[in-house]
Protein backbone atom coordinates (compact mmCIF):
# COMPACT_ATOMS: atom_id res chain seq x y z
CA UNK A 1 0.00 0.00 0.00
CA UNK A 2 2.91 2.02 1.13
CA UNK A 3 4.78 1.60 -2.39
CA UNK A 4 1.32 1.97 -4.56
CA UNK A 5 -0.33 4.63 -3.18
CA UNK A 6 -3.86 4.94 -4.42
CA UNK A 7 -3.78 1.93 -6.67
CA UNK A 8 -6.67 0.18 -6.14
CA UNK A 9 -6.96 -2.10 -8.79
CA UNK A 10 -3.12 -3.25 -8.89
CA UNK A 11 -3.89 -3.33 -4.71
CA UNK A 12 -6.83 -5.78 -5.50
CA UNK A 13 -5.00 -8.44 -8.05
CA UNK A 14 -1.61 -8.21 -5.44
CA UNK A 15 -3.94 -8.79 -2.29
CA UNK A 16 -6.01 -11.90 -4.20
CA UNK A 17 -2.73 -13.60 -5.37
CA UNK A 18 -1.47 -12.92 -1.50
CA UNK A 19 -4.23 -14.43 -0.36
CA UNK A 20 -3.27 -17.56 -2.41
CA UNK A 21 0.74 -18.03 -1.17
CA UNK A 22 0.66 -18.82 2.12
CA UNK A 23 1.14 -22.52 1.50
CA UNK A 24 3.52 -22.62 -1.59
CA UNK A 25 6.17 -20.30 0.76
CA UNK A 26 5.71 -23.05 3.46
CA UNK A 27 6.79 -25.76 0.66
CA UNK A 28 9.25 -24.00 -0.91
CA UNK A 29 11.21 -21.50 1.02
CA UNK A 30 13.56 -20.72 -1.32
CA UNK A 31 11.21 -18.24 -2.68
CA UNK A 32 11.34 -16.28 0.55
CA UNK A 33 15.17 -16.34 0.45
CA UNK A 34 15.28 -15.26 -2.99
CA UNK A 35 12.61 -12.26 -2.02
CA UNK A 36 10.19 -13.32 -4.93
CA UNK A 37 7.44 -11.55 -3.27
CA UNK A 38 8.80 -8.23 -3.55
CA UNK A 39 10.35 -8.12 -6.63
CA UNK A 40 7.37 -10.14 -8.33
CA UNK A 41 4.97 -7.28 -7.24
CA UNK A 42 7.55 -4.56 -8.44
CA UNK A 43 6.82 -4.27 -12.59
CA UNK A 44 10.24 -4.46 -14.35
CA UNK A 45 9.25 -0.76 -15.68
CA UNK A 46 6.90 1.30 -16.29
CA UNK A 47 6.70 3.68 -19.41
CA UNK A 48 4.75 6.73 -19.76
CA UNK A 49 4.23 9.36 -22.18
CA UNK A 50 2.45 12.14 -24.02
CA UNK A 51 0.54 11.59 -27.29
CA UNK A 52 -0.17 14.60 -28.93
CA UNK A 53 -2.64 14.23 -32.08
CA UNK A 54 -4.28 16.78 -34.44
CA UNK A 55 -8.17 16.16 -34.45
CA UNK A 56 -9.89 16.96 -37.44
CA UNK A 57 -10.66 20.80 -36.76
CA UNK A 58 -6.97 21.23 -36.22
CA UNK A 59 -6.89 20.97 -32.61
CA UNK A 60 -4.18 19.93 -31.04
CA UNK A 61 -5.16 16.96 -28.46
CA UNK A 62 -3.05 15.23 -25.97
CA UNK A 63 -3.17 12.30 -24.05
CA UNK A 64 -1.37 10.24 -22.28
CA UNK A 65 -0.03 6.68 -23.42
CA UNK A 66 1.20 4.03 -20.77
CA UNK A 67 3.34 0.18 -21.05
CA UNK A 68 4.19 -1.75 -18.10
CA UNK A 69 6.58 -4.22 -19.00
CA UNK A 70 5.78 -6.34 -16.07
CA UNK A 71 7.87 -9.47 -15.78
CA UNK A 72 10.04 -11.14 -18.83
CA UNK A 73 10.94 -14.53 -17.16
CA UNK A 74 9.27 -16.72 -19.10
CA UNK A 75 9.82 -14.44 -22.35
CA UNK A 76 9.10 -11.19 -24.21
CA UNK A 77 6.52 -8.84 -22.19
CA UNK A 78 3.60 -9.61 -23.99
CA UNK A 79 0.10 -8.37 -23.24
CA UNK A 80 -2.53 -5.94 -25.11
CA UNK A 81 -3.05 -2.11 -25.73
CA UNK A 82 -6.31 -0.33 -23.94
CA UNK A 83 -7.73 2.84 -25.64
CA UNK A 84 -10.44 4.07 -22.97
CA UNK A 85 -10.62 6.86 -20.94
CA UNK A 86 -10.34 4.92 -17.59
CA UNK A 87 -6.87 4.00 -18.17
CA UNK A 88 -4.59 5.03 -15.44
CA UNK A 89 -1.13 3.35 -14.24
CA UNK A 90 -3.13 1.25 -11.09
CA UNK A 91 -5.70 -0.09 -14.20
CA UNK A 92 -2.29 -0.65 -16.26
CA UNK A 93 -0.46 -2.52 -13.12
CA UNK A 94 -3.28 -5.03 -12.43
CA UNK A 95 -3.65 -6.05 -15.92
CA UNK A 96 0.40 -6.41 -16.43
CA UNK A 97 0.72 -8.51 -13.08
CA UNK A 98 -2.69 -10.49 -13.99
CA UNK A 99 -1.22 -10.99 -17.74
CA UNK A 100 2.36 -12.10 -15.92
CA UNK A 101 0.79 -15.40 -14.03
CA UNK A 102 -1.98 -16.01 -16.94
CA UNK A 103 0.83 -15.92 -19.88
CA UNK A 104 2.61 -18.29 -17.59
CA UNK A 105 -0.43 -20.48 -17.55
CA UNK A 106 -0.61 -20.97 -21.40
CA UNK A 107 2.46 -23.48 -21.04
CA UNK A 108 3.87 -20.94 -24.15
CA UNK A 109 6.91 -18.69 -23.70
CA UNK A 110 5.69 -15.11 -23.12
CA UNK A 111 6.01 -13.07 -20.27
CA UNK A 112 3.49 -10.09 -18.99
CA UNK A 113 3.10 -6.78 -20.29
CA UNK A 114 -0.11 -4.24 -21.01
CA UNK A 115 -0.04 -0.64 -21.81
CA UNK A 116 -2.89 1.89 -23.26
CA UNK A 117 -3.90 5.22 -23.39
CA UNK A 118 -7.02 7.50 -21.93
CA UNK A 119 -7.92 7.87 -25.41
CA UNK A 120 -11.81 7.35 -25.67
CA UNK A 121 -12.63 5.93 -29.29
CA UNK A 122 -16.01 6.67 -28.95
CA UNK A 123 -16.94 9.77 -31.09
CA UNK A 124 -13.71 10.20 -33.11
CA UNK A 125 -13.33 9.76 -36.84
CA UNK A 126 -11.49 7.09 -38.98
CA UNK A 127 -8.77 9.60 -39.15
CA UNK A 128 -8.56 10.91 -35.96
CA UNK A 129 -8.38 7.40 -34.58
CA UNK A 130 -5.40 6.91 -37.45
CA UNK A 131 -3.44 9.85 -36.00
CA UNK A 132 -3.92 8.93 -32.86
CA UNK A 133 -2.56 5.58 -33.05
CA UNK A 134 0.44 6.44 -35.03
CA UNK A 135 1.37 9.38 -32.71
CA UNK A 136 1.11 6.66 -29.80
CA UNK A 137 3.29 3.78 -31.36
CA UNK A 138 5.64 6.58 -32.36
CA UNK A 139 6.99 6.65 -28.96
CA UNK A 140 6.48 3.42 -27.77
CA UNK A 141 8.31 1.96 -30.80
CA UNK A 142 11.38 2.57 -29.37
CA UNK A 143 10.52 -0.06 -25.95
CA UNK A 144 8.81 -2.91 -28.33
CA UNK A 145 10.44 -5.86 -30.64
CA UNK A 146 9.25 -9.34 -31.58
CA UNK A 147 11.88 -10.46 -28.52
CA UNK A 148 11.56 -7.48 -26.56
CA UNK A 149 7.73 -6.47 -26.16
CA UNK A 150 4.95 -7.69 -27.96
CA UNK A 151 1.57 -5.78 -28.04
CA UNK A 152 -1.76 -7.01 -29.30
CA UNK A 153 -5.34 -5.50 -29.09
CA UNK A 154 -7.78 -4.77 -26.02
CA UNK A 155 -10.54 -2.50 -25.08
CA UNK A 156 -10.68 -0.27 -27.81
CA UNK A 157 -8.25 -2.07 -29.97
CA UNK A 158 -9.09 -4.16 -32.40
CA UNK A 159 -7.49 -5.37 -35.56
CA UNK A 160 -7.62 -1.68 -37.72
CA UNK A 161 -6.03 -0.01 -35.01
CA UNK A 162 -3.24 -2.98 -34.81
CA UNK A 163 -2.68 -2.57 -38.64
CA UNK A 164 -2.42 1.17 -38.06
CA UNK A 165 0.11 0.48 -35.24
CA UNK A 166 1.65 -2.17 -37.24
CA UNK A 167 2.21 0.37 -40.27
CA UNK A 168 3.74 3.02 -38.24
CA UNK A 169 6.02 0.49 -36.31
CA UNK A 170 7.67 -1.01 -39.63
CA UNK A 171 7.79 2.45 -41.24
CA UNK A 172 9.63 3.66 -38.54
CA UNK A 173 12.13 0.95 -38.45
CA UNK A 174 12.24 0.63 -42.37
CA UNK A 175 11.52 -3.12 -42.35
CA UNK A 176 8.76 -5.96 -41.79
CA UNK A 177 8.97 -7.62 -38.18
CA UNK A 178 6.01 -9.80 -38.50
CA UNK A 179 6.15 -10.54 -35.00
CA UNK A 180 6.12 -7.59 -32.99
CA UNK A 181 2.21 -7.26 -32.92
CA UNK A 182 -0.38 -9.90 -32.68
CA UNK A 183 -4.11 -9.27 -33.63
CA UNK A 184 -3.21 -8.57 -37.27
CA UNK A 185 -5.72 -8.97 -39.70
CA UNK A 186 -5.31 -12.92 -40.23
CA UNK A 187 -4.94 -11.69 -44.79
CA UNK A 188 -1.64 -9.59 -43.21
CA UNK A 189 0.57 -11.86 -40.41
CA UNK A 190 -2.37 -12.10 -37.90
CA UNK A 191 -3.91 -15.78 -36.93
CA UNK A 192 -6.74 -17.36 -37.95
CA UNK A 193 -8.87 -18.07 -34.96
CA UNK A 194 -7.49 -15.20 -32.57
CA UNK A 195 -10.49 -12.85 -32.37
CA UNK A 196 -12.67 -15.92 -31.46
CA UNK A 197 -9.74 -17.26 -28.88
CA UNK A 198 -10.82 -15.43 -25.48
CA UNK A 199 -14.25 -15.77 -26.15
CA UNK A 200 -14.44 -19.62 -26.90
CA UNK A 201 -11.38 -20.48 -24.88
CA UNK A 202 -13.52 -19.25 -21.86
CA UNK A 203 -16.24 -21.36 -22.83
CA UNK A 204 -14.03 -24.34 -23.37
CA UNK A 205 -12.68 -23.71 -19.45
CA UNK A 206 -16.16 -23.89 -17.94
CA UNK A 207 -17.03 -26.69 -20.19
CA UNK A 208 -14.12 -28.54 -18.09
CA UNK A 209 -15.45 -27.12 -14.72
CA UNK A 210 -18.85 -28.56 -15.62
CA UNK A 211 -17.51 -31.84 -17.15
CA UNK A 212 -15.73 -32.46 -13.32
CA UNK A 213 -19.34 -32.44 -11.62
CA UNK A 214 -20.75 -34.25 -15.00
CA UNK A 215 -22.62 -31.35 -16.60
CA UNK A 216 -21.99 -29.77 -19.79
CA UNK A 217 -23.66 -26.43 -21.00
CA UNK A 218 -26.50 -28.38 -23.16
CA UNK A 219 -29.30 -26.88 -22.22
CA UNK A 220 -28.58 -24.19 -19.89
CA UNK A 221 -29.47 -20.38 -20.14
CA UNK A 222 -27.08 -18.38 -20.13
CA UNK A 223 -25.85 -14.54 -19.43
CA UNK A 224 -23.03 -12.45 -21.11
CA UNK A 225 -22.17 -8.86 -20.21
CA UNK A 226 -20.59 -7.24 -22.92
CA UNK A 227 -21.09 -7.31 -26.49
CA UNK A 228 -17.72 -6.31 -27.60
CA UNK A 229 -15.11 -9.69 -28.79
CA UNK A 230 -14.76 -11.62 -25.90
CA UNK A 231 -18.43 -12.01 -25.14
CA UNK A 232 -19.16 -12.28 -28.94
CA UNK A 233 -17.58 -15.56 -29.14
CA UNK A 234 -18.20 -16.23 -25.87
CA UNK A 235 -21.68 -16.22 -26.88
CA UNK A 236 -21.44 -17.91 -30.07
CA UNK A 237 -19.41 -21.02 -28.99
CA UNK A 238 -21.78 -21.67 -26.00
CA UNK A 239 -25.02 -21.74 -28.30
CA UNK A 240 -22.80 -23.89 -30.45
CA UNK A 241 -22.13 -26.05 -26.96
CA UNK A 242 -26.01 -26.42 -26.61
CA UNK A 243 -26.98 -23.42 -24.67
CA UNK A 244 -29.56 -21.04 -24.60
CA UNK A 245 -28.24 -17.34 -24.32
CA UNK A 246 -30.76 -15.15 -22.36
CA UNK A 247 -28.93 -11.61 -22.53
CA UNK A 248 -26.14 -9.70 -23.29
CA UNK A 249 -25.17 -5.90 -22.48
CA UNK A 250 -23.10 -2.68 -23.61
CA UNK A 251 -21.56 0.13 -21.58
CA UNK A 252 -25.34 1.73 -21.53
CA UNK A 253 -27.50 -1.10 -20.55
CA UNK A 254 -28.64 -5.01 -21.49
CA UNK A 255 -31.03 -6.93 -23.93
CA UNK A 256 -32.79 -9.74 -22.78
CA UNK A 257 -34.21 -12.17 -25.75
CA UNK A 258 -36.28 -14.70 -24.50
CA UNK A 259 -35.70 -17.01 -27.78
CA UNK A 260 -32.06 -16.71 -27.50
CA UNK A 261 -29.75 -13.99 -28.63
CA UNK A 262 -29.13 -13.79 -32.10
CA UNK A 263 -25.12 -13.61 -32.47
CA UNK A 264 -25.28 -12.90 -36.10
CA UNK A 265 -27.54 -9.63 -35.16
CA UNK A 266 -25.13 -8.95 -32.20
CA UNK A 267 -22.52 -8.76 -34.53
CA UNK A 268 -23.86 -6.76 -37.42
CA UNK A 269 -24.78 -4.05 -34.78
CA UNK A 270 -21.37 -3.97 -32.43
CA UNK A 271 -18.60 -5.21 -34.59
CA UNK A 272 -19.63 -3.74 -38.21
CA UNK A 273 -21.87 -0.95 -37.42
CA UNK A 274 -20.60 0.21 -34.21
CA UNK A 275 -24.01 1.05 -32.96
CA UNK A 276 -25.58 0.51 -29.26
CA UNK A 277 -26.98 -2.86 -28.18
CA UNK A 278 -30.42 -1.39 -27.41
CA UNK A 279 -30.87 -1.71 -31.17
CA UNK A 280 -31.05 -5.24 -31.36
CA UNK A 281 -34.57 -4.98 -30.41
CA UNK A 282 -35.39 -3.50 -33.96
CA UNK A 283 -34.34 -6.76 -35.08
CA UNK A 284 -35.73 -8.89 -32.99
CA UNK A 285 -39.54 -8.14 -31.41
CA UNK A 286 -39.78 -10.32 -28.68
CA UNK A 287 -36.34 -8.85 -27.13
CA UNK A 288 -36.45 -6.13 -24.62
CA UNK A 289 -34.03 -3.46 -23.79
CA UNK A 290 -33.30 -2.42 -20.22
CA UNK A 291 -31.19 0.31 -19.15
CA UNK A 292 -28.52 0.10 -16.63
CA UNK A 293 -25.91 -2.67 -17.33
CA UNK A 294 -25.48 -4.08 -13.91
CA UNK A 295 -29.48 -4.91 -14.32
CA UNK A 296 -28.59 -8.19 -16.48
CA UNK A 297 -27.15 -9.97 -13.56
CA UNK A 298 -30.75 -9.94 -12.01
CA UNK A 299 -31.60 -12.33 -15.24
CA UNK A 300 -32.34 -16.21 -13.81
CA UNK A 301 -29.51 -18.11 -15.18
CA UNK A 302 -27.53 -21.46 -14.89
CA UNK A 303 -24.46 -19.65 -16.19
CA UNK A 304 -23.06 -16.65 -16.06
CA UNK A 305 -19.65 -15.50 -17.98
CA UNK A 306 -18.56 -11.80 -17.27
CA UNK A 307 -17.18 -10.53 -20.44
CA UNK A 308 -17.03 -6.36 -19.89
CA UNK A 309 -14.92 -4.80 -17.98
CA UNK A 310 -13.06 -4.66 -14.54
CA UNK A 311 -15.43 -4.78 -11.01
CA UNK A 312 -18.70 -4.94 -13.37
CA UNK A 313 -20.21 -7.72 -11.32
CA UNK A 314 -20.23 -6.77 -7.59
CA UNK A 315 -21.46 -8.78 -4.11
CA UNK A 316 -24.89 -7.80 -4.36
CA UNK A 317 -25.24 -9.18 -7.51
CA UNK A 318 -23.76 -12.48 -7.15
CA UNK A 319 -26.20 -12.52 -4.38
CA UNK A 320 -29.02 -12.40 -7.11
CA UNK A 321 -26.95 -15.06 -9.18
CA UNK A 322 -27.35 -16.99 -6.19
CA UNK A 323 -30.76 -16.49 -5.94
CA UNK A 324 -31.95 -17.56 -8.90
CA UNK A 325 -29.57 -21.07 -8.99
CA UNK A 326 -26.32 -20.04 -10.92
CA UNK A 327 -24.24 -23.07 -11.26
CA UNK A 328 -20.69 -21.84 -12.69
CA UNK A 329 -19.62 -18.39 -13.77
CA UNK A 330 -16.73 -18.19 -16.19
CA UNK A 331 -14.57 -14.51 -16.30
CA UNK A 332 -14.08 -13.74 -19.67
CA UNK A 333 -12.93 -9.90 -18.84
CA UNK A 334 -10.33 -9.48 -16.66
CA UNK A 335 -11.05 -9.13 -12.98
CA UNK A 336 -14.99 -8.25 -13.61
CA UNK A 337 -15.58 -9.99 -10.17
CA UNK A 338 -14.97 -8.14 -6.75
CA UNK A 339 -13.48 -9.85 -4.13
CA UNK A 340 -16.43 -9.96 -2.04
CA UNK A 341 -18.76 -11.84 -5.15
CA UNK A 342 -15.87 -13.74 -5.26
CA UNK A 343 -16.39 -15.32 -1.73
CA UNK A 344 -19.81 -14.92 -2.00
CA UNK A 345 -20.34 -17.35 -5.07
CA UNK A 346 -17.24 -19.69 -3.30
CA UNK A 347 -19.19 -19.96 -0.13
CA UNK A 348 -22.82 -20.70 -2.19
CA UNK A 349 -20.92 -24.43 -4.23
CA UNK A 350 -20.90 -22.07 -6.99
CA UNK A 351 -18.27 -23.49 -10.14
CA UNK A 352 -16.05 -20.34 -10.39
CA UNK A 353 -13.18 -19.57 -13.30
CA UNK A 354 -11.23 -16.81 -12.47
CA UNK A 355 -9.90 -14.51 -15.05
CA UNK A 356 -6.40 -15.69 -15.47
CA UNK A 357 -7.08 -18.87 -16.56
CA UNK A 358 -10.51 -18.63 -17.98
CA UNK A 359 -9.90 -15.98 -20.32
CA UNK A 360 -5.94 -17.16 -21.48
CA UNK A 361 -7.50 -18.30 -25.09
CA UNK A 362 -6.54 -14.94 -26.45
CA UNK A 363 -3.31 -14.46 -25.37
CA UNK A 364 -2.65 -18.46 -26.62
CA UNK A 365 -3.54 -17.92 -29.82
CA UNK A 366 -1.52 -14.07 -29.70
CA UNK A 367 1.38 -16.81 -28.92
CA UNK A 368 0.30 -18.60 -31.87
CA UNK A 369 0.23 -15.92 -34.18
CA UNK A 370 4.12 -15.31 -32.82
CA UNK A 371 5.14 -18.65 -33.60
CA UNK A 372 3.60 -18.65 -37.32
CA UNK A 373 5.15 -15.32 -37.98
CA UNK A 374 8.28 -17.27 -36.78
CA UNK A 375 8.19 -19.91 -39.43
CA UNK A 376 6.50 -17.76 -41.61
CA UNK A 377 3.96 -19.70 -42.29
CA UNK A 378 0.01 -19.99 -41.29
CA UNK A 379 -2.42 -22.75 -39.71
CA UNK A 380 -5.56 -23.64 -40.65
CA UNK A 381 -8.68 -22.11 -37.89
CA UNK A 382 -8.96 -25.56 -37.11
CA UNK A 383 -5.51 -26.35 -36.14
CA UNK A 384 -5.92 -23.23 -34.02
CA UNK A 385 -8.57 -24.26 -32.34
CA UNK A 386 -7.81 -27.64 -32.23
CA UNK A 387 -4.71 -26.37 -30.14
CA UNK A 388 -6.93 -24.09 -28.21
CA UNK A 389 -9.06 -26.73 -26.88
CA UNK A 390 -5.77 -28.82 -25.79
CA UNK A 391 -4.46 -25.24 -23.75
CA UNK A 392 -7.43 -24.43 -22.15
CA UNK A 393 -7.71 -27.95 -20.88
CA UNK A 394 -4.41 -28.11 -19.75
CA UNK A 395 -4.97 -24.98 -18.00
CA UNK A 396 -8.04 -25.77 -16.14
CA UNK A 397 -5.84 -29.21 -15.32
CA UNK A 398 -2.84 -27.03 -13.74
CA UNK A 399 -5.53 -24.90 -12.25
CA UNK A 400 -7.45 -28.25 -10.61
CA UNK A 401 -3.89 -30.07 -9.29
CA UNK A 402 -2.65 -26.82 -7.89
CA UNK A 403 -5.59 -26.48 -5.91
CA UNK A 404 -5.90 -29.95 -4.76
CA UNK A 405 -2.13 -30.44 -3.54
CA UNK A 406 -2.49 -27.01 -1.90
CA UNK A 407 -5.04 -28.29 0.21
CA UNK A 408 -7.66 -26.35 -1.52
CA UNK A 409 -9.52 -28.83 -3.75
CA UNK A 410 -11.85 -27.16 -5.89
CA UNK A 411 -10.76 -23.43 -5.52
CA UNK A 412 -9.51 -22.80 -9.05
CA UNK A 413 -8.58 -19.23 -7.94
CA UNK A 414 -6.06 -20.33 -5.58
CA UNK A 415 -5.09 -23.26 -8.06
CA UNK A 416 -4.58 -20.49 -10.80
CA UNK A 417 -2.66 -17.79 -8.33
CA UNK A 418 -0.59 -20.95 -7.51
CA UNK A 419 -0.01 -22.62 -10.55
CA UNK A 420 0.92 -19.54 -12.52
CA UNK A 421 3.09 -18.02 -9.78
CA UNK A 422 5.30 -21.08 -9.57
CA UNK A 423 6.04 -20.94 -12.70
CA UNK A 424 7.02 -17.60 -12.67
CA UNK A 425 8.87 -17.52 -9.61
CA UNK A 426 10.94 -20.89 -10.77
CA UNK A 427 12.30 -18.92 -13.62
CA UNK A 428 13.22 -15.81 -11.36
CA UNK A 429 14.83 -17.90 -8.99
CA UNK A 430 16.68 -19.92 -11.81
CA UNK A 431 17.74 -16.28 -13.52
CA UNK A 432 19.39 -15.11 -10.35
CA UNK A 433 18.72 -11.85 -8.11
CA UNK A 434 18.53 -8.52 -10.22
P1 LIG B 1 -14.33 -4.71 -26.37
O1 LIG B 1 -13.96 -3.27 -26.36
O2 LIG B 1 -14.40 -5.44 -27.65
O3 LIG B 1 -15.74 -4.90 -25.63
C1 LIG B 1 -16.03 -4.44 -24.35
C2 LIG B 1 -17.54 -4.55 -24.19
O4 LIG B 1 -17.90 -4.32 -22.85
C3 LIG B 1 -18.29 -3.54 -25.01
O5 LIG B 1 -19.47 -4.14 -25.48
C4 LIG B 1 -18.61 -2.45 -23.99
O6 LIG B 1 -19.74 -1.67 -24.31
C5 LIG B 1 -18.91 -3.30 -22.80
N1 LIG B 1 -18.82 -2.63 -21.52
C6 LIG B 1 -17.89 -1.78 -21.05
N2 LIG B 1 -18.15 -1.47 -19.78
C7 LIG B 1 -19.26 -2.15 -19.45
C8 LIG B 1 -20.02 -2.28 -18.27
N3 LIG B 1 -19.68 -1.62 -17.15
N4 LIG B 1 -21.09 -3.10 -18.29
C9 LIG B 1 -21.46 -3.78 -19.39
N5 LIG B 1 -20.77 -3.69 -20.54
C10 LIG B 1 -19.70 -2.88 -20.56
O7 LIG B 1 -13.31 -5.42 -25.36
P2 LIG B 1 -12.93 -6.95 -25.24
O8 LIG B 1 -14.14 -7.78 -25.48
O9 LIG B 1 -11.72 -7.19 -26.03
O10 LIG B 1 -12.49 -7.04 -23.71
C11 LIG B 1 -13.43 -7.23 -22.66
C12 LIG B 1 -12.68 -7.66 -21.41
O11 LIG B 1 -11.97 -8.88 -21.68
C13 LIG B 1 -11.64 -6.70 -20.87
O12 LIG B 1 -11.58 -6.83 -19.47
C14 LIG B 1 -10.35 -7.22 -21.49
O13 LIG B 1 -9.21 -6.81 -20.76
C15 LIG B 1 -10.59 -8.70 -21.36
N6 LIG B 1 -9.78 -9.54 -22.23
C16 LIG B 1 -9.83 -9.39 -23.58
C17 LIG B 1 -9.10 -10.23 -24.40
C18 LIG B 1 -9.24 -10.19 -25.89
O14 LIG B 1 -8.68 -11.10 -26.54
N7 LIG B 1 -9.94 -9.24 -26.46
C19 LIG B 1 -8.17 -11.23 -23.82
C20 LIG B 1 -8.27 -11.38 -22.40
C21 LIG B 1 -9.02 -10.51 -21.64
P3 LIG B 1 -19.64 -0.32 -25.19
O15 LIG B 1 -19.81 -0.79 -26.60
O16 LIG B 1 -20.75 0.48 -24.66
O17 LIG B 1 -18.30 0.28 -24.93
Amino acid sequence: KKRNPGEKEFLQATREIFDSLRPVFLKHPKFIHNGILERITEPDRVITFRVSWEDDTGKVQVNRGFRVQFNNSMGPYKGGIRFHPTVNSSIMKFLAFEQTFKNALTGQPIGGGKGGSDFDPKGKSEREIMRFTQSFITELSKYIGADMDVPAGDIGVGKREIGYMFGQYNRLKGGYEAGVFTGKDPNHGGSLGRKEATGYGCVYFVEEMLKETGDSFAGKNVIVSGSGNVATYAMEKAIELGAKVLACSDSNGYILDPNGIDVGTVIQLKELDNKRIQEYTKFHKQATYHEGCTGIWSVPCDIALPCATQNELEEIDASLLIKNGVKAVGEGANMPCTEKAILAFQANGVLFGPAKAANAGGVAVSAMEMSQNSMRLSWTVEEVDDKLKIIMKNIYTSCHDAATSFGYPGNLVVGANIAGFIKVADAMVSHGIH
